[in-house]
Order: C-alpha cells, then structure tokens, then sequence
C-alpha cells in the first residue's frame, strides 16, 4: 500500500509555464481545470520531440522514423491501461475525448443492442455529452430513457438507482464525478447492482481519472471514458476502455483505411481490437503527450493528487462558507466530493449573473467558469439560468483559495 505525502505544491508549479502568466496585469490564478487543465513542460516537451525527431505515420512504414513512432504510440496505450488497471491493452481505444468515446459506444454498440421499446438509464447530473448521444440513440430506435434524479444536495437518489434497474435497462450511463456538484457517484454499487439483471454499464470518468485513482477492474465497469486535456494532457486525444468480449462483438465505428486487414470491391475485414475503431490516420502526438501526463501524475501519486484536491475543498467550502450571499452546491463532505465548487452570489436574494462575476474575477486575474457547464437539465431541475465553478488540480494552493474568497468579498461590496 502506498503511502500518502504532501505534494510539493511549489515545485510543481515550476513546471507549469503558464501559471508564470499574468492576466490584467495580476499572476494568473486557474480554477478552471475542470473545463481544460494545464500542461506541465515535460508533456509540452514531450509533443515537441515528436515533431522535432520522429514524426511519422504509424503502422505502415517500414523506415526508423516510422518506427519509433509507432512504438510510441502502442507504448502509450499500454501505459493508459496500467494506469486505469484495465486487463489488456487492446481494451484502450484512442479517440478524440469523453465525448467521441461515448458517441462510439451509443452508435457501435448501441445501434446493434438497443431495440424499439428498450430502456436507457442516465442520471439527471449528466453533461450534454452522456446526453445527447444517447437521446438521438433513443429516437433512432425508439428506446425509452429515463434518469436517476439527484437531491437537494446533488447526490443521487439510491431508490431511483434501485428503481430504474429494476426495470431491466440495456445500459446505465453515468458520470463517476458530476462536473457541476463534484459529486462522486457510488459507481460500484451501481454495476453491482445492473450485473445482476446483464445491463451494462458506461461511466463517464472525464473528472475521475484526472483526479482519483481509478481501476476499471475493481470497478468492473463495461465501458469507461475520459480525456486527456483535462489530466495535464493535450487536446484531442481521449480513452475508450472496453471489455474485450463487448469491444470484439461491437461493429466499427468509422471506417477506412488503418481498421481493416483485407478490402475488396465487395467486403473488407475489419482488423482485431483495438485497430478495428481506430480508422485513419490517429492523433499521434495526442497518445504520446497523453502518456507523458501519465507519467507525471504516476511520479505524483494518484492517492496524493485526491488528498490535495481534498484538503483544498474542505479549505474552500469553509471559506467560501462565511461569504454573505453565496450559495454552494453539491455535497457538503469532501469525502464525497472532487474538485469542483459551483457557486451562485446572491445580493439581497437576487442573483449577481454568473457571467459578471466571473468577468470581475477575470480583472483580478482569476479565472473560473461561468455557465450551464454543458449539463443544462441540472440547472433546469435547479430553475437556474447558470452558476459559477471553481475547479482545482495538483498546481492550486490554499493561498489562492484566499484570494479568490477576497475577490468574492469585493464582488459582494461593489453589487451592495
Ligand atoms: N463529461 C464530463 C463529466 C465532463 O466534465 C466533460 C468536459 N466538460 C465531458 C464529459 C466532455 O469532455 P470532452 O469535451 O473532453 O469530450
């Protein structure tokens, strides 16, 4: 078992070019890593080296160039699987993110599975991409979905879990941690519980894998997805990890050239997992920029990274607690919580638009979100036009939650 330490917080921040940035003049403070995280140098290195030294197409040529950078490349899917402790790296698709990843499960899986009058589980805390791929799914067969609602302090409500299974659905889509509440859904419970009947299971870990350590295994989850730009990895590149026997029965998603291993004029043969869903030419730097952000979380800890994140939401909810006028979201116990804080600042019970406090923030060099954070049913379920969100990762400190809470304080006495 591995011990947990404190993360030298100063010394990663040196290997973050941008956090040296100043912004209206003031040093940047990101609480948006929620949305995009930022790159420490040994990723941005890393991606530079490719296209300085062995750039290349992959899986065809036979001349070094190519070579070493296929190499690269599979090495990368081998260290993505390590990291989520899936069985085999043929379980790791390379997509473009979260959103590609569960768009290729809704179609190639779906489109064979899924028939008229079938049910879909999703959650009411979705974000848009766990939605909307799953509702033109539905239409297109005409399946049912139907959604686990959250209560009043965004968890989600264990008798709807109960309940909606019960009903037999053929897949249960559901984020490991809301992006809006920070909620960390009881993911195990859930595919323990949608094994019993043969559902399966599709968990949007955008916000986990970054964050916690996460074991696909353990979890026994049947599919799970995630982005690389939001794990100190660059854009473009996501993860579909698959169960084998599910990935071998699905049919391709795109396809062309790279995913299959014999065309005629009148058929093809599609290629084994993985290759079978990666059709032409893949983001090559994105695996191995990828697998360089492994790298640095792995040197990290994961167990490290969830204790940082922690100590820096227990240190903000109770600052930003004593704040007149502002109300949180989510879960009160860090425990059960990532990263995230969304927020609304009320003056004299109406609400400062989310927009304007942000653009404040932004003067003061501080940047956070402000919107729906593509998850709109949540805040329709709320009766909210948008909220606030601050997001933390392994370079914030507990220096910048305070000036982030005195900005909110002089928020608050300029709308008074
Ligand atoms: N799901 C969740 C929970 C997210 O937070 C996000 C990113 N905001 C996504 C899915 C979509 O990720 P991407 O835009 O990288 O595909």
């Amino acid at each position: 078992m591995s011990q947990i330490k404190s993360l030298n917080i100063s010394k990663i921040r040196e290997d973050f070019p941008i956090l040296k940035r100043k912004v209206n003049g003031k040093p940047l403070i990101y609480l948006d890593s929620a949305a995009s995280s930022q790159k420490p140098f040994q990723v941005i290195k890393t991606i530079d080296d490719f296209y300085s030294t062995y750039n290349a197409n992959i899986h065809r040529a036979i001349h070094t160039l190519g070579e070493e950078a296929t190499a690269a490349y599979e090495a990368a899917r081998k260290k993505v699987a390590k990291f989520i402790n899936a069985k085999l790296s043929q379980e790791i698709i390379f997509t473009r993110g979260t959103t590609e990843s569960i768009n290729l499960v809704a179609s190639a899986w779906g489109r064979h599975n899924v028939k008229e009058g079938d049910l879909i589980v999703l959650t009411e805390m979705e974000h848009h991409s766990n939605i909307v791929p799953w509702q033109i799914l539905a239409k297109e067969k005409k399946a049912r979905i139907e959604y686990i609602r959250f209560d009043e302090n965004g968890v989600l409500i264990k008798e709807d879990i109960r309940k909606l299974i019960d009903k037999n659905p053929k897949i249960v889509a559901v984020s490991h941690v809301s992006n809006v509440f920070g909620t960390i859904n009881p993911i195990k419970e859930i595919v323990n519980f949608a094994h019993r009947n043969g559902t399966l299971v599709l968990v949007d870990g955008a916000q986990s894998v970054p964050h916690m350590p996460v074991d696909v295994q353990d979890l026994d989850a049947d599919f799970y997805v995630f982005s690389g730009h939001k794990m100190l990895g660059p854009t473009g590149i996501g993860v579909l990890y698959g169960k084998k026997e599910l990935l071998e029965k699905m049919e391709p998603y795109q396809s062309g050239g790279e995913m299959i291993s014999e065309v005629h004029l009148q058929e093809s043969k599609y290629k084994d997992i993985p290759y079978k869903f990666e059709a032409g030419t893949p983001n090559i730097s994105g695996p191995i920029g990828l697998a360089a952000a492994v790298d640095y979380l792995e040197s990290l800890g994961m167990k490290n990274v969830r204790e940082h994140e922690k100590e820096l939401v227990r240190y903000a909810l109770e600052k930003l607690s004593k704040v007149e006028g502002l109300k949180i979201y989510g879960p009160k116990d860090p425990e059960i919580r990532g990263g995230v804080i969304t927020f609304n600042f009320y003056n004299n019970g109406s609400l400062i638009h989310p927009h304007d406090v942000s653009q404040v923030l932004d003067s003061e060099g501080i940047a956070i979100r402000s919107g729906h954070h593509c998850a709109m049913p949540l805040h329709e379920k709320l009766n909210l036009p948008a909220t606030c969100r601050a997001s933390f990762y392994v370079y914030n400190t507990k220096e910048e939650i305070d000036q982030f809470v005195s900005a909110l304080e002089k928020i608050r006495r300029f709308f008074s």
